[in-house]
C-alpha cells in the first residue's frame, strides 16, 4: 500500500517537472487568467498578433516565433477539449494526442485565425454578453494611396481593460467571493408582514454587494477598482487599390473596452484629400492640361505623371479646340474587384494665348481671312 502511495508521489512529481520544464504557458503567452472567457482571450490574442504579426516585422525570426507561439496558444484555449486537457496534463498532454488533439497540421493556419478577425467575418459570439458601442473615426487618404493601395499606421486612443486585473477590480481572483448574504444572487427575498397572519414577499436588490453577487475584498492597486483605464492601440489599415471615399473599414470589436461587454466595432471611413491634378469620379479621373497657342494649332506630343509615377503619353494631330476633352482609355482609377480593369482618363484642354504679338504676324494671318483667300494662311473657322 505505501509503496504504491510513493509510486503515484513519483509520477505525479515527474508529470509536474516535466510540465515545469517541457511546456509553454499558454495563459501567460496570451496574458490572460486561467479562468479567462473566450472572449477575452481572443482579445488578447488580437492585440497581441497585431503587434507580433509577420507583416509588420518582415524578417525578425524573434517576431514570427512569437507569433507562431501566440498563435498556438490561441488556438488551444480556444478549444474545449485541447483547454481541459492542457489544464491537467500541459503542452504534453496535447502532444501526445489526447483527445484527438491535432495540432495546427490538422486544425488551421495561425494566419487563417488572423485573417478571418480583419476579413470582417463576425465569428461566434457569446449571445449572453453585452455589446459596447462602435466608434466611427474618419480616415483621410490620399487618392495615391487608393490608387497604388497603402499601409496606414493609425493611433486610436481607447478605453481598454486594466491589464492588472484583466478587468475584475481586485488585487486577484481570489480576493473576490461570491457575496454572503444574497448567496450570489444579487437579490435578497423579503418577508412583510401587510396583515395579521399575512405575509408578503418581495424581492429586493442585495445591499451588501449592491447587487453584484460578488464581494471584492482587495481593490486592484493598479486601477484602483475602476477594471478600465485609457490606452492607446496601433492599427495597421490596408488600403485597397480602387477603394471609394466614404468607404468603412470595419475592425471587429475594438471599440472601447468595459468590463463584461464585448467592444462595438472601429469603423474607420475613408475621406479623399483633395489632389492637385486629379479629381475622382467614380472609376474614372478627370484633370485639365495647358497647351500653348501653337500647341493647339498645330497638334503636339507632351506626357503627364500618373498616380503611380508612370507616364501618359498625351498626342495630338491638328488643331485642338479649348476645353476639347480627350478620353484616354484605361487611365483611370483601378476597379477595387479586379484591379488589372482600369477607369478611363479624361483631359480637359486649356488654350494658354500669347500675352502679346506682334504687328508682322497679326498681318500675315489676317491675310489668310476669307478676303484674301490665295495670298495667304488658310484659317479654317468652325460655322458660328
Ligand atoms: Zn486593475
Ligand atoms: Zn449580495
Amino acid at each position: 500500500m505505501r509503496g504504491s502511495i510513493t509510486w503515484w508521489l513519483l509520477v505525479t512529481l515527474t508529470v509536474l517537472v516535466s510540465m515545469a520544464l517541457a511546456s509553454k504557458d499558454y495563459y501567460k503567452i496570451l496574458d490572460v487568467p486561467r479562468d479567462a472567457q473566450k472572449a477575452q482571450i481572443k482579445r488578447h490574442f488580437k492585440k497581441l498578433s497585431r503587434v507580433y504579426h509577420p507583416d509588420k516585422n518582415s524578417g525578425d525570426e524573434a517576431a514570427s516565433q512569437k507569433f507562431m507561439e501566440i498563435a498556438n496558444a490561441y488556438e488551444v484555449l480556444m478549444d474545449d477539449e485541447k483547454r481541459s486537457i492542457y489544464d491537467r496534463y500541459g503542452e504534453e498532454g496535447l502532444k501526445n494526442g489526447g483527445g484527438g488533439g491535432h495540432g495546427f497540421g490538422g486544425g488551421g493556419d495561425p494566419f487563417d485565425i488572423f485573417s478571418h478577425f480583419f476579413g470582417g467575418g463576425h465569428g461566434h459570439r457569446q449571445a449572453q454578453e453585452k455589446r459596447g458601442p462602435d466608434i466611427a473615426i474618419p480616415l483621410e487618404v490620399t487618392l495615391e494611396d487608393l490608387y497604388n493601395g497603402a499601409v496606414i499606421e493609425v493611433d486610436v486612443s481607447k478605453q481598454v481593460l486594466c491589464d492588472h486585473c484583466h478587468g475584475s477590480g481586485a488585487r486577484r481572483p481570489e480576493d473576490i467571493h461570491t457575496c454572503n448574504t444574497c448567496d450570489g444572487r444579487g437579490m435578497v427575498i423579503k418577508r412583510a408582514q401587510v396583515a395579521p397572519g399575512m405575509f408578503q414577499q418581495f424581492q429586493q436588490q442585495c445591499q451588501a454587494c449592491d447587487g453584484k453577487g460578488k464581494i471584492t475584498e482587495h481593490l486592484c492597486p493598479s486601477c484602483s477598482g475602476h477594471k478600465v483605464r485609457r490606452g492607446n492601440e496601433n492599427y495597421s489599415i490596408h488600403i485597397e487599390r480602387g477603394m471609394n471615399d466614404a468607404q468603412k473599414i470595419i475592425l471587429d470589436e475594438e471599440a472601447d473596452e468595459y468590463p463584461d461587454t464585448i467592444p462595438g466595432n472601429v469603423i474607420f471611413v475613408t475621406r479623399t484629400a483633395p489632389h492637385p491634378v486629379f479629381e475622382r469620379r467614380g472609376n474614372n479621373l478627370y484633370t485639365k492640361q495647358h497647351i500653348t497657342l501653337i500647341e493647339a494649332l498645330a497638334g503636339f506630343k507632351k506626357t503627364m505623371t500618373q498616380l503611380d509615377n508612370s507616364i501618359i503619353e498625351l498626342e495630338r494631330e491638328g488643331v485642338t479646340q479649348y476645353g476639347f476633352v480627350q478620353t484616354i482609355k484605361g487611365q483611370g482609377m483601378p476597379l477595387q474587384e479586379n484591379h488589372s480593369r482600369h477607369g478611363d482618363l479624361f483631359v480637359e484642354y486649356q488654350v494658354i494665348f500669347p500675352t502679346e504679338v506682334d504687328s508682322e504676324t497679326i498681318e500675315y494671318l489676317k491675310k489668310g481671312s476669307t478676303f484674301a483667300p490665295d495670298n495667304g494662311p488658310k484659317l479654317v473657322h468652325q460655322e458660328l
